[in-house]
């Protein structure tokens, strides 16, 4: 939808950010909960004081509806915020830990402390969510931080910089524009921990460039994530779920399903079913809807105007939609039947509003299929047989998912969120996403004389006696 910006910053400001963010990392990683507490609670003011302003942007950038924006980018950070803040007091209290006998007369804790300077980049897709909760979580920890928005949604960036600089001195947390110069330029410092959201192509960069300073890294990665709907499964309450998640934000989650495997004996009735929520949603004509928002760019049309053509090529027939817009970055909502595996929508991710439905007899060749795929950011499956849900997920591996729903396990706070291997590597959100920020310090405090005084050298007999007698019984 917008044009995409030149870097903004330039590398002597980094750097000069960079070396005073050092400097100020021991202050900032040593301040109470309470003060932790209220930066967060400035925060979540300055981003309520910004609602209509986060809505515009995202207007702006690509057509989201203002509704859509506050469900889906303001309430997850709201909601985050106001965990964090009810339960930072006790994370950042010391944790007693158990003494084994042999040790007997220490005493042993663990604490959460800040990892020192970290960096997070974030994409398009959802700016402000993906920006701002792991800007909660780094703050939480007590860390100072840079953050880099992604190019590709301008208006998005320059209103996340401007809520941080009115939130966080200079010397706590700052935010760069800019492009893959800027992100390159970044990944050349040696930052404490890295916290990547977007594709697992630019996952590898950011690990191989981390790798260098032995760097911590959270990568919160993408894929294709399958949808299964078995033969007893609500056809219903299914379609209406899976065209929820996959047409919100133009199908632009990396949790959205990705493509759908239903039992052949109910085919016919899921695809009428999606087909009647598809009207019921955007009308005949997505195109007119105000609640279907855009593709975010010209790039991204065609790549997914490409993957369409690929699919057709490879035999797939249009059940619904199937229409495409460059010029004003509209694809339809579609749905794809007769689907060859080796057209590239079923080896790429989609990101998109295209969603291919394949039928199954055997519930086997389905697990096969993804057991044969790079590990999922999330699986979901529709049915009403909880011996088949356990099957489906027993044999198969994946970040996460939902039975029976879609998507909606990114509001649980209480959930870990994240993905496995090609899908990412560490977690997010709530306690989980705090700690990916902290290195947990082990303590052993030795108060009163310990055995371990005793076999020192030389060793002898004696000593040997105690040590066969520790290995045998203790
Ligand atoms: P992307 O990987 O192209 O870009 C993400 C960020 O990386 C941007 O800020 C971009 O400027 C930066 N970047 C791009 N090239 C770079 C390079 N060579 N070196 C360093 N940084 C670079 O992703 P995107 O297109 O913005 O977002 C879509 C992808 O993100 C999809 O794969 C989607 O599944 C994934 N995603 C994952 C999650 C999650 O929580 N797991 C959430 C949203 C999106």
């Amino acid at each position: 939808m917008t044009n995409q910006i030149e870097a903004t910053a330039n590398k002597t400001d980094i750097n000069n950010a960079f070396e005073t963010l050092v400097s100020n990392q021991y202050k900032v990683g040593n301040t109470l909960p309470e003060e932790r507490i209220q930066k967060l609670s400035r925060l979540l003011k300055v981003i309520l004081d910004n609602r209509t302003s986060i809505q515009n942007a995202m207007m702006a950038d690509f057509k989201r509806h203002p509704l859509e924006t506050d469900m889906v980018d303001i309430y997850p950070i709201i909601s985050e915020i106001k965990y964090v803040k009810k339960n930072l007091r006790k994370w950042l209290k010391k944790q007693k830990a158990s003494t084994p006998i042999s040790l007997l007369g220490s005493k042993s804790y663990y604490k959460y402390e800040s990892k020192g300077v970290v960096l997070i980049i974030s994409p398009w897709n959802f700016p402000f969510n993906l920006s701002l909760i792991p800007l909660v979580s780094a703050i939480a920890a007590g860390n100072t931080v840079i953050l880099k928005p992604s190019e590709i949604t301008p208006h998005c960036s320059s209103l996340i910089k401007s809520i941080v600089e009115e939130v966080f001195s200079q010397d706590e947390a700052v935010v760069f524009e800019g492009d893959v110069d800027v992100a390159s330029h970044l990944l050349t410092l040696p930052f404490n921990h890295i916290f990547f959201t977007g594709s697992p192509r630019v996952g590898k960069i950011v690990m191989s460039a981390a790798a260098k300073h032995l760097t911590s890294v959270t990568l919160e990665l993408g894929g294709k994530s399958p949808v299964i709907v078995d033969e007893t499964a609500n056809i219903e309450l299914a379609a209406s779920r899976i065209c929820q998640s996959k047409f919100a934000n133009n199908g632009q989650i990396c949790i959205a399903p990705d493509y759908l495997f239903v039992h052949k004996s109910k085919l016919e009735p899921l695809i009428q079913a999606l087909q009647n929520k598809i009207i019921e949603f955007f009308g005949n004509t997505p195109k007119e809807s105000e609640s279907f928002c855009r593709i975010s760019d010209s790039s991204h049309t065609l790549r997914l105007k490409n993957l369409l053509n690929d699919a057709i090529n490879h035999g797939a027939v249009i059940i619904h939609g199937g229409e495409t817009d460059e010029n004003t970055d509209y694809i339809a909502p579609t749905l794809l039947k007769d689907i060859n595996m080796d057209s590239e929508i079923m080896n790429e991710e989609i990101f998109g509003p295209i969603l291919p439905i394949i039928a199954y007899e055997n519930i086997n060749d389905v697990i096969k299929h993804i057991q044969d795929k790079p590990k999922p950011l999330s699986l979901y499956v529709f049915s009403q047989n909880q011996d088949k849900i356990d099957y489906i997920i027993n044999n198969t591996r994946a970040g996460g998912g939902c039975i029976n729903h879609c998507a909606i396990h990114f509001y649980n706070h209480y959930l870990p969120f994240g993905g496995s291997n090609n899908s990412g590597i560490g977690k997010s959100h709530g306690f989980e996403g705090f700690k990916d920020f902290c290195n947990t310090r082990s303590i052993l405090n030795q108060k009163y004389p310990t055995v371990l005084d005793r076999l020192v050298p030389p060793y002898n007999d004696f000593k040997q006696k105690i040590v066969d007698f520790t290995l045998k019984y203790l």
